[in-house]
């Protein structure tokens, strides 16, 4: 387990009495692209939710990097070890263009890193560009972000998490409402990411999980029911129950 970046243990979630999550073990390797599923009401936002210090657990443990005990950590201080979230709605600036979108989600990582302030000047704009041509938006940066469509504006936001240098990214349901070449798109986007950086991604699309999954986790009643391949997740006859409400 050389290379786990974040270990979730035996994680419980109380919320007034109602367990949306018992006992939820979850770890995440370096480089690793894993996909979050189960039915409505499994716990998969509430644990994304865990994980970024939204909601704290009422017991259990989460460990980022191995050593950094994350349990009780602030979701600000959790985002600047390197920990991003994006949530459904894009948080993009809609009257801003999509390069001063990209130029603000820069400058608010080097506040937090002020001593790197005296440098990367001359890299700044080299940066965004790279970025730019990765979410593929090179041709749309003099546009304002909020007339870009809706595959285009989460790629921006997730172009401007990059930005922040995360070590993991937390993604719920990213091609909801997509069109089937975003979805297509959005998939190989988070491929190249998961070369360097590691992902958790909730979602409902399972033509999505099928294509760009190699391993799934999935929830049940605030549970792991099950994890591994596919292949091996779509033979187990308790997810295919779960699924289908027996
Ligand atoms: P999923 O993402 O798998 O659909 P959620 O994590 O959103 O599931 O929710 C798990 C369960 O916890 C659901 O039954 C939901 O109603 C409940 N829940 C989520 N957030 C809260 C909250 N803030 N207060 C009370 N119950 C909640």
């Amino acid at each position: 387990m050389e290379s786990v970046i974040l270990q979730c243990d035996e994680v419980t979630v109380d919320f007034d009495g109602f367990k949306a999550i018992q006992g939820m073990n979850l770890s995440l390797e370096r480089g690793e692209l894993r996909f979050l599923i189960g039915p409505n009401g499994a716990g998969k936002t509430t644990m994304l939710d865990v994980i970024c210090g939204k909601v704290k657990p009422t017991a259990g443990k989460v460990v980022f990097s191995k050593t950094i005990d994350i349990t009780r950590k602030k979701e600000h201080q959790i985002a600047e070890l390197g920990i991003g979230r994006k949530f459904q709605t894009p948080s993009i600036f809609p009257t801003l263009t999509v390069y001063e979108n990209l130029e603000i989600a820069m400058k608010q990582k080097r506040g937090v890193f002020a001593a790197m302030r005296a440098r990367m000047r001359m890299e700044d704009h080299d940066r965004i560009e790279a970025q730019l041509e990765m979410i593929g938006l090179e041709t749309k940066a003099d546009w304002r972000a909020g007339g870009l469509s809706h595959g285009e504006k989460q790629w921006l936001e997730i172009g401007m998490m990059l930005l922040q240098e995360p070590e993991i990214l937390l993604l719920d349901e990213p091609v909801a409402g997509m069109t089937d070449n975003e979805t297509e798109k959005t998939g190989e986007l988070l491929k190249q990411i998961s070369r360097t950086q590691s992902i958790v991604v909730v979602e409902h699309d399972m033509e999505f999980v099928r294509n760009f999954a190699s391993k799934v986790t999935v929830m049940h009643e605030g549970k792991l029911l099950k994890e591994g391949s596919m292949e091996d997740v779509q033979r187990d006859d308790r997810v295919a129950e779960v699924y289908l409400g027996k």
